[in-house]
């Protein structure tokens, strides 16, 4: 088992139209830019990104930034310039790589994008705390930078049941927000469009869940690794219809792979959950490593979270107020329990592998004994890795694959 095998990563042919359409996003933030004409608004990845389309925003996600910078692996020439301007390297890597980047005035989008010099700058930027407090840090670095307004909803954390208590006060949030966002777009808010963009990004999330079904299948036609990066649509372009368009495409794709049993993993023997942020710089050297031990990593916490089940353009305000507050990272340690318990049962997974992510304790759910819990309640291993989700200096690239390796051997045994 010891041997490392050069193995290639299958091809998912929808990749060319992914491609082309988040290229297309990005031209069209930076055509915006330099024309000043539609206002371009920065939002945290599951922020009230559908209210900023339905009022003409161009929307940038800070967030989809930082995981280029660390798909890219250059977010450790950018962490330390953040650093040395006050913000720990032990506080999300995203944001100080981002800030690094900004500071420095560069962008690997530079070099995927011709013609692409720099991030259209916002107009406003506009968060959800749901996630973390960090977004909240991070834009208002850019508020006093680019002298911009910041605002945003405060949500509750750490919620087990959802009450219409919790949601009232984001719902008055939301609206709350509408009068200055009017005044920066120019644009009257109009409920009508508010409940067509929803209704598309509904769409989106249901077809992008079928997406991810779709691995439920014996072999699984997809990985983790691939799946974080045809997220793509979910969250920028969530709300249009290419999204839609998109998942259609890529359903159909695995649907047909599924027929003729074509898993992304030759051979599949295990099937495991991450759980966990990706490590952004490691996902194709991580991809073929599980290759290798004919292991697929099927399901994760990470890609769930771009479902939105909640939207109803019927009663916009209060779905799109409970979407955001469901969602996995807002939820108390019992729901995220089930919740994990739920997928290994419809994945029909063997094992379960934490990644905690050094500058994110928001999505490490390793550190309050939920692996020793869900070991013995499923009788199945675990396994938790130390990394991060931008610097790599927080990832010990041999002790992780020794662990993995341990780990598969012991789903071996079993
Ligand atoms: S959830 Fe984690 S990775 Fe995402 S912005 Fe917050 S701290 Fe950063």
């Amino acid at each position: 088992m010891s041997e490392e095998k050069k193995i290639a990563i299958k091809k998912i042919q929808a990749t060319g139209f992914l491609r082309k359409i988040m290229a297309d996003y990005f031209y069209e933030l930076n055509d915006a830019a330099k024309e000043d004409s539609p206002k371009i608004a920065w939002c945290s990845s599951v922020g009230p990104a559908e209210l900023l389309l339905s009022l003409g925003f161009l929307v940038h996600y800070p967030e989809n930034h930082g995981a280029v910078l660390g798909s890219s692996r250059t977010a450790n020439d950018y962490i330390p310039v953040a650093n040395a301007v006050g913000y720990s390297p032990d506080i999300c890597s995203y944001l100080t790589s981002d800030v690094g980047a900004f500071i420095k005035k560069e962008t690997p989008l530079s070099r995927a994008y011709e013609g692409i010099e720099g991030i259209a700058k916002p107009d406003v930027l506009v968060y959800n705390t749901n996630q973390c407090r960090d977004v909240q840090d991070w834009f208002n670095w850019y508020s006093r930078e680019l002298g911009v307004p910041a605002i945003g909803i405060s949500t509750y954390r750490n919620i087990g049941k959802i009450t219409d208590s919790h949601l009232q006060g984001i719902v008055q949030q939301t609206k709350d927000l509408i009068p200055p966002l009017e005044k920066i777009s120019g644009n009257k808010f109009d409920i009508d469009k508010f409940r067509s963009v929803l209704s598309l990004s509904k769409d989106c999330t249901l077809m992008w869940k079928k997406v991810l079904e779709a691995n439920a299948a014996i072999p699984a036609p997809i990985s983790f690794f691939d799946a974080t990066i045809h997220m793509g649509p979910a969250v920028v372009l969530r709300g249009s219809p290419q999204a839609v368009e998109y998942y259609k495409v890529l359903l159909k794709e695995l649907e047909e792979k599924n027929a003729k049993k074509d898993g992304a993993v030759e051979g599949e023997k295990f099937r495991i959950y991450w759980e966990g942020m990706p490590i952004w710089g490691k996902l194709r050297n991580l991809a073929e490593f599980f290759i290798g031990f004919k292991t697929a990593v099927v399901a994760s916490t990470y890609c769930n979270s771009w479902i939105f089940d909640s939207f109803d353009p019927e009663d916009p305000f209060m779905s799109m107020a409970r979407a955001y507050t469901e969602i996995f990272i807002v939820r108390d340690e019992n729901f995220k329990e089930k919740y994990i318990e739920e997928m290994v049962r419809k994945y029909k997974l063997d094992g379960i592998l934490f990644h905690d992510a050094k500058t994110c304790p928001n999505n490490s759910n390793n550190r309050y004994g939920m692996p020793e819990r869900l070991e013995k309640k499923l009788n199945i291993p675990s396994l938790t890795i130390n990394g991060d989700l931008n610097d790599l200096r927080c990832y010990s690239e041999e002790q992780a694959k020794t662990n993995i390796e341990a780990f598969i051997e012991q789903l071996e045994t079993k």
